[in-house]
């Protein structure tokens, strides 16, 4: 006897997604879906109400994130969603603000930004997806890039040291601060509700597959083998010295992820004099 059909009018996320704007513009293999999924997971699991969650991205593949995101949403100019983000909450402080945005929009164009929220202790959300490369405009050398890595501005390799992103955020006083990979879904939804949580500056850095601007010049193959390296190199440590977590896809040394700090610290605008 065949099996019975079995037919969904319905995905269960489906109302925390423009299913109108769909199919999205994200290439096959790359990561950005499932930390979406993350994300719009732990809002539905936090007990905040969905109209207090707002989500703000700048540029790039990863700022396409709110486009897709059935709440508030806001996408910014390059290297612009942290001072956003942050007029934004200073403003509706009931407002449960997370910037979603990329390594470059966040560290390069947006690099002053993030540093002085983190340092302020300014109430917001910060996921990071990082894919080591300007994937949407064509694999260019970015500040996560890793050392000795083919980019399409490095084609000789990266001479550059990359950020330690999780090691430059704990000190700066982030009051949490974690990292993960698009594979490990579970250990990322509960990161992000744990942020939802806490007050003040929050960071979480996702290592995320581009097999098209990075994946394919550096010989990893598709995303599916991107997400197979994550499964092999990376291991989990909490109490890892944040010093000497800094990524290098080539070293074969192990990737290092956790949940780094969890701290408390008086939030910008509660200080006292
Ligand atoms: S270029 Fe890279 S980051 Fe952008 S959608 Fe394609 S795989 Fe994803």
């Amino acid at each position: 006897m065949a099996p019975a059909e079995r037919i969904a009018d319905a995905h269960p996320l489906d109302r925390l997604l423009r299913s109108d704007r769909l199919p999205h513009i994200w290439c096959p293999g790359c990561g950005l879906g499932p930390i979406m999924n993350c994300y719009v997971q732990a809002m539905l699991d936090s007990s905040i109400p969905l109209e207090r969650h707002v989500i703000v991205s700048g540029i790039g593949c990863t700022g396409r994130v709110p486009g897709y995101v059935n709440i508030d949403s806001f996408h910014t100019t390059h290297g612009r969603a942290i001072p956003f983000a942050t007029g934004l909450k200073l403003g509706n402080p009931d407002l449960e603000v997370t910037v979603f945005s990329g390594d470059g929009d966040l560290f390069a164009i947006g690099g002053n930004h993030i540093l002085h929220a983190a340092r302020r202790n300014i109430d917001l959300n910060v996921i990071c997806v990082n894919n080591f490369n300007y994937g949407m405009t064509g694999g260019q050398l970015g500040p996560t890039t890793p050392r000795g890595a083919i980019t399409s501005t490095t084609p000789y390799g990266n001479p550059e040291e990359a950020l330690n992103l999780v090691h430059l955020m704990a000190a700066l006083g982030a009051v949490y601060v974690a990292r993960w990979s698009a594979l490990h879904v579970r250990q990322l939804e509960r990161s992000i509700a744990r942020a939802f949580e806490k007050r003040g500056f929050t960071f979480i850095e996702v290592l995320s597959p581009c097999p098209v601007g990075f994946g394919r010049p550096n010989e990893l193959g598709e995303g599916l083998d991107e997400m197979r390296l994550y499964r092999l190199e990376c291991v989990v440590d909490d109490d890892a010295d944040l010093a000497d977590c800094a990524i290098d896809l080539r070293a074969h040394r192990p990737l290092v992820l956790g949940e780094f700090v969890d701290i408390e610290r008086p939030v910008y605008g509660e200080w006292e004099a």
